[in-house]
């Protein structure tokens, strides 16, 4: 393949994205081009104010633009009869009593369609021009060594993935490549703890843990997510709009209940599992959880 004409971070503004940008701009890894951040208008205020700080403190200083796209406001257009609405993965009581997931569809119309556009865009063929052959970027991906099976290659010919962080020597295990936990001792000694998990704040996918912070330490939040789990009992507002009503009943939190009714005070077996971490790490699991990356959605975690 030719090199490419630009290197573009994937920007989910987690952990790992957060630590590759930290790295470009300490000259650790190579310098980027650009950075996309696909906006689905459904992130928690921290998270948009951690992009405010990566971009005053990080990318403006390095002279690398902060690009945010967006595909619409996922909370909105659920319960919109007239917007066209992608699935979330919500969790259906079915008629029959059985369990049933929807299909999830947001990741790829809200993060990452917008976000292939735009690199598009950067390289100068918008759609609807066709990108000559050999034309591309090179989309630099932070997913870490614990999580490698998600790393896949470009679906388009205009975009190489590159996986930077699974290439990193210096991880505390002395193997190649960093895992979260090493991101996150980067991240905590370089003046980023505060990192937070980047996923909607309505995401079906949400870990009990995550539920249990949202609602202790986010009550705005936690009040919308409630609000919005009532909203959509009968599946999306446009689906029920054009006579396609959803055959049994959506929640977001996977025991099914509504939202501020379900056993979120109970540890999941993963949750048991990740008690038997050290503490230091355990305390940073506790602080910065996993998120929802465009290229490989963490929700599901836990
Ligand atoms: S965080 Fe959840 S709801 Fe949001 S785009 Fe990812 S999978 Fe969909």
């Amino acid at each position: 393949m030719t090199r490419p004409a630009l290197r573009i971070l994937s920007l989910g503004a987690g952990v790992q994205s957060t630590t590759v940008a930290l790295l470009a701009a300490a000259h650790v890894l190579p310098p980027l081009d650009a950075a996309i951040f696909a906006d689905t208008g459904w992130e928690t205020d921290e998270v948009y104010a951690h992009l405010d700080r990566l971009e005053a403190e990080v990318f403006n200083p390095g002279g690398t633009p902060l690009y945010r796209v967006s595909a619409g406001h996922i909370r909105d257009d659920a319960l919109n009869p007239t917007s066209r609405f992608a699935s979330m993965p919500l969790h259906i009581r079915n008629p029959d009593g059985g369990d049933g997931l929807l299909r999830r569809q947001c990741t790829d119309q809200y993060k990452l369609r917008p976000l292939k556009q735009k690199a598009r865009e950067l390289l100068g063929y918008p759609v609807p021009y066709a990108v000559p052959r050999g034309l591309h970027a090179e989309m630099q991906i932070g997913i870490s060594r614990d999580e490698f099976h998600r790393a896949r290659d470009s679906d388009v010919q205009y975009l190489s993935s590159a996986f930077p962080l699974l290439h990193l020597p210096g991880a505390a295990d002395g193997r190649e490549g960093w895992t979260r936990q090493d991101c996150l001792r980067y991240l905590r000694t370089h003046g980023w703890s505060t990192t937070p998990r980047s996923s909607c704040v309505g995401c079906p996918f949400h870990t009990n843990a995550h539920w249990r912070n949202l609602r202790d330490t986010q009550p705005k939040e936690w009040a919308d997510a409630v609000a919005f789990d009532h909203a959509i009992r009968a599946g999306n507002a446009r689906g029920n709009a054009r006579g396609r009503p959803l055959l049994g009943t959506a929640y977001l939190h996977r025991s099914r209940q509504p939202l501020d009714q379900a056993p979120i005070d109970r540890a999941t077996p993963r949750e048991w599992a990740e008690r038997q971490t050290d503490l230091l790490d355990q305390a940073a699991e506790t602080e910065i959880e996993n998120g929802c990356s465009p290229w490989s959605c963490r929700g599901g975690r836990g």
